[in-house]
């Protein structure tokens, strides 16, 4: 089924690293790593022809599905005058103005750059510059890109991970900077007390918690009601600055992001992902006083590809597009995807499945547990069946629906009731088998 994929990964391990970009992509619910050859609303095909059902959509970008005409047109006409200034132009003024008038955050100024993991830094950065103080809060289970000083618990093992109240920094890669741990302060999410204790043991320097407002990384958990509510007012306590990295929520859940689906606003907030309906586009947002810090360079940030003249087209006919639709957009949306969580969960009763589905609709997890909720990353650990996961993705990929290593899915504008129903009954078909699959040795 994936001959020709598996020459050119051959082929690729020769003068690639992994045979892949990004580490991520070897763990494709596959034999190995498959070669793509076009991507157009809702389907993917690979180069040995075969034709998918895409929920990964890029990782979330691909809000509206895959090369949507009305942002191809537009960065098409916009590269008609150059790629890369270096410098200001108009339409980038005009998206931080309609992305300001989006996002529930009064008094705010942005800086954009080209992708989650660089924009995570500069909240960083600011946080300390501000607070003066060394340390934030990182939580377990949380993902804020690649880079040193969040490369900590992102996901790990029970073994390694400490205990619950006072949870290791456990790094995620070799070669971190060895005196980085010291500065990031793991703590259990969606429990307020655990983070009251943070704060109790780090006394006058913590300077910034940095969390996803929505556990998209680890399951997509929903926050408990009041949590986000106390961590801002413990934040405001302890005279922190509380960062939503956005990446995923942003313009994904809603408008506003996570912050008007919960009401809930930050100090500081990072998006990238749908922004630009899948260019390259990341954005900070944050009160004028704290990014006057990077206004006036007190606060180092730079990039010769930040606010490319492509990128910007794309999500000016992002935000455009957004902004007509309304609200509208969004029930649809959530909508859409409260529509297939709810097939499947159907689905796995008649089959008799432990097949779980939580999250917010626009996007969700897929996990194999018999607990009625997951709340954290250490309860993925301890309920969730994450090899059977494995078989069940690699079997519907089987069956031409391509869904993640993560778990996670993505829904876009794309996805049609003809999808979802061919979904369902893909799912239906494999449930029954899982155990009897050859990936067992995934
Ligand atoms: N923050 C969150 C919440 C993410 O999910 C990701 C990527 O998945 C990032 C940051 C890093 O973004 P990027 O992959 O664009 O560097």
């Amino acid at each position: 089924m994936h001959d020709e994929s598996k020459k050119l990964y051959d082929r690729a391990l020769g003068s690639m690293a992994g045979g892949v970009s990004s580490q991520i992509r070897t763990l494709e619910p596959a034999e190995h790593p498959l070669f793509f050859e076009s991507a157009q609303g809702s389907h993917m095909w690979d180069v040995d022809g075969n034709e998918y059902i895409d929920y990964v959509m890029g990782l979330g970008p691909a809000l509206f599905g895959h090369a949507p005409e009305f942002i191809a047109h537009r960065v098409t006409e916009s590269m008609q005058h150059g790629f890369v200034y270096a410098a200001q132009h108009v339409c980038e003024l005009e998206v931080a103005e309609l992305a300001l008038a989006m996002i529930p955050m009064r008094d705010a100024t942005v800086r954009f750059a080209s992708s989650g993991t660089e924009i995570v830094q500069v909240a960083l950065r600011l946080m300390r510059a501000y607070s003066g103080k060394p340390k934030y809060v990182k939580f377990e289970g949380h993902y804020h890109g690649w880079t040193d000083n969040v490369s900590y618990s992102v996901h790990p093992g029970l073994n390694e991970a400490g205990s619950e109240q006072t949870p290791t920094a456990v790094p995620e890669s070799a070669g971190l900077d060895p005196t980085g741990a010291a500065n990031v302060v793991v703590c259990e999410w969606n429990d307020l007390d655990r983070l009251e204790q943070a704060f109790a043991e780090h006394p006058g320097e913590i300077g910034g918690v940095l969390m996803e407002p929505i556990l998209a990384n680890s399951n997509s958990v929903m926050p408990h009601p009041g949590y986000l509510e106390g961590v801002k007012a413990l934040c405001r306590r302890e005279g922190a600055l509380l960062c939503f990295d956005e990446v995923i929520t942003g313009f994904r859940v809603a408008a506003g992001g996570a912050q008007e689906m919960l009401g809930v606003n930050a100090d500081l907030a990072t998006y990238a992902k749908a922004l630009a309906g899948g260019f390259p586009l990341a954005m900070l947002a944050g009160r004028r006083e704290l990014m006057n810090l990077v206004g006036n360079g007190h606060v180092a940030h730079g990039g010769c590809f930040n606010a490319n003249v492509m990128s910007i087209a794309a999500a000016r006919a992002t935000l455009e597009h957004l902004r007509d639709a309304g609200p509208a957009f969004y029930y649809e949306l959530n909508d859409r995807g409260q529509q297939l969580m709810e097939g499947l969960r159907r689905v796995a009763a008649e089959c008799d499945s432990n097949l779980h589905v939580q999250g917010p609709g626009s996007f969700f997890g897929i996990s194999f547990t018999d607990r009625e909720q997951i709340t954290n990353w250490r309860d993925n650990l301890r309920h969730c069946d994450d090899a059977k996961y494995k078989r069940f993705a690699w079997a519907m990929l089987r069956e031409g629906v391509r869904l993640s290593c993560t778990g996670r899915v993505h829904m876009a504008t794309s996805h049609t009731d003809l999808d979802i129903e061919r979904t369902l009954a893909a799912a239906h078909k494999v449930l029954p088998t899982l155990r009897h699959l050859p990936g067992d040795d995934l």
